[in-house]
């Protein structure tokens, strides 16, 4: 890897003498669905401070449509969500993981329900929706499809009310800050608008920044998921996993000028057909479950017949559902296609897919740990191995729900530990001094996210992946030895070093496995059934 993304320890030089301190037991990075539960659950035993970098409404969490997986139907078991979880995650899932996190979903939206989440209601039981390579209706929504709001919301009142919750908001955390001896994390260097920059001590941090998707030109991520998690996690030297993994969701709206809004795969699981230009029906042609195939082959097939048919994208035709029907149980999308011109009762919508979620990033075990003594990790910010190579629809709200959970009640007891203090230390980052150059960081910024789309997208092959890795290596020389004083630059810094590990990652697994598809190794192979762990010292990046 090259040495501009390994030298730096620390994205600034500062000396903490001159800033302001804060402290506090437990601190979490991040107010989405993972860090507000894990907020919620450390503040039965500790001071919690928690931080997002915008309002905490900006977060994957508030966007999130199709709901939250868990058995809830008679005719459905535990046992059948984890064999579809299993078989989703392509050879690369952690059982154990899977087990635990399946078989806690009906008692985590029981819980969210108590707390007010307003679970849709049909027929006086909870409904469920039916989504892509499960084998029941198990996706349990709110207001239709907009579950992500309303669980935010829900989360975001209960942690405003507790007495032992701060949320800072618009608060960038730029770097953790480590003991030089062990690595162990000592809190964050953050910058606020109005306070600047100001160190915070706590006994034990969380890591729950959330996902990737802006390193990628198509996302349906909101602006804020460019990956200051795994960059940052890489900085302070934890070990991160499974960074080649990258899911994209096939049907986001496809419209000049729009943000590419997920068009739920729930819509499809309610009886949606994916049509091409000329109206044919091209997903049997594909795959047996026509619709409802997996993601990612839903996504390749897509990019397949739009090849075939030289066109940029395809249509879901949802005529046949009816105008009521669909507006009850979609009302954020119907608006949209209202907002868009587009009459769903005669008109059909145009997709293609979009980087969606990230599954790799700082590996966590099942009660959040990772690698550095002091840090935990949990939501999309971690990878525990609950989604191996592909991720099952919906279980990542639950992993959100119930990793956060785990990860706060861990960090909190750890603060208790007699060998658990606070440490303020005197800490120094001295950085070469660079002005070589101004810099367009917006078109650095674009010209990165059509360069993985194109390059590191759904499709993949051993030489567009090393032409990328020389480009990113190249912009490296004049962008990471440069310190920037807003978050623009950070996150740009952030987004090339983290894409940089997904290249280098794509490169090193050759062979197709789940969301990862390599058209020069087009099959599994079964020596490929393993993780990719990777981690930085100052000379070099170390994969095992
Ligand atoms: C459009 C869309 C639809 C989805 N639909 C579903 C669905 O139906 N079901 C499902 O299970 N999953 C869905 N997902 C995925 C799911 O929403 C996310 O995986 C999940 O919400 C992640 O939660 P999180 O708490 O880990 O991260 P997020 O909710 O993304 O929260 C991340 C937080 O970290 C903060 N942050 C980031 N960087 C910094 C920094 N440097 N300093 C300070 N704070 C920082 C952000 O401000 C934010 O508060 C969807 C995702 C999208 C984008």
């Amino acid at each position: 890897m090259d040495q501009h993304y390994l030298q730096r320890r620390y994205l600034l030089s500062f000396d903490s003498r001159d800033i302001g301190h804060i402290f506090t037991d437990v601190l979490v990075v991040g107010a989405g669905a993972a860090g507000l539960r894990a907020a919620l659950a450390a503040a039965d035993d500790a001071q919690v401070l928690v931080l997002t970098k915008g309002d905490p409404v900006q977060s994957n969490t508030y966007h999130a449509q199709g709901g939250i997986a868990a058995v809830m139907a008679d005719d459905d078991s535990i046992e059948a969500h984890i064999a579809d979880t299993i078989a989703c995650a392509a050879g690369l899932g952690d059982e154990k993981i899977i087990r635990q996190i399946i078989s806690r979903a009906p008692d985590t939206i029981a819980e969210m329900i108590e707390w007010g989440l307003p679970a849709d209601i049909e027929d006086g039981k909870i409904a469920l929706g039916r989504e892509g390579a499960h084998s029941a209706a198990r996706v349990v929504h709110a207001h239709g499809d907009a579950t992500g709001k309303y669980l935010a919301e829900t989360l975001i009142a209960r942690a405003k009310e507790h007495e032992n919750i701060k949320i800072f908001d618009n608060c960038f955390v730029v770097d953790l800050v480590t003991n030089d001896d062990d690595g162990a994390v000592l809190g964050a260097i953050t910058f606020h608008n109005r306070y600047g920059l100001q160190m915070i001590w706590a006994k034990q941090t969380i890591l729950a920044a959330g996902g990737a998707g802006m390193l990628w030109r198509e996302t349906s991520n909101p602006p804020c998921s460019t990956a200051d998690a795994v960059a940052i996690a890489f900085r302070a030297g934890a070990e991160l996993a499974e960074m080649e993994m990258m899911q994209f969701h096939p049907t986001t709206l496809y419209i000049a000028g729009a943000t590419r809004a997920l068009i739920s795969e729930a819509v499809r699981g309610e009886g949606a057909y994916l049509i091409d230009r000329n109206g044919y029906r091209f997903m049997g042609d594909y795959h047996a479950d026509g619709e409802l195939a997996p993601r990612d082959v839903v996504s390749r097939a897509i990019v397949a017949h739009t090849a075939k048919t030289g066109s940029t994208h395809v249509f879901l035709d949802v005529r046949h559902i009816g105008e009521e029907r669909f507006k009850r149980r979609f009302p954020q999308i119907y608006q949209l296609c209202t907002d868009f011109d587009i009459d769903i009762a005669k008109d059909l919508i145009p997709v293609r897919p979009a980087a969606h979620y990230m599954i790799g990033g700082v590996k966590a075990d099942d009660k959040g740990r990772t690698s550095l003594p002091g840090l935990w990790a949990c939501g999309e910010a971690a990878c525990t191995g609950l989604h191996g190579a592909n991720r099952l629809a919906s279980n990542s709200l639950l992993e959100a729900l119930v990793a956060g959970k785990a990860t706060g009640t861990g960090a909190a007891a750890e603060t208790k530990h007699a060998n658990t203090k606070l440490t303020a230390r005197r800490i120094i980052s001295t950085n070469p001094h660079s002005d070589r150059t101004e810099l367009d960081l917006s078109d650095i910024r674009n010209s990165l996210r059509s360069m993985m789309w194109r390059n590191a997208g759904i499709v993949r092959s051993g030489a567009r992946l090393t032409e990328t890795k020389e480009i990113i290596a190249f912009w490296g020389r004049y962008v990471m030895d440069k310190e920037f004083f807003d978050p623009a630059g950070w996150e740009v810094q952030n987004m090339l070093t983290a894409s940089l590990l997904v290249i280098e990652c794509a490169f090193r697994r050759t062979e197709t496995r789940g969301v990862h598809y390599r058209k020069d190794f087009p099959e599994t192979d079964q020596a490929w059934a393993r993780r990719q762990i990777l981690r930085r010292t100052e000379q070099q990046l170390v994969v095992m």
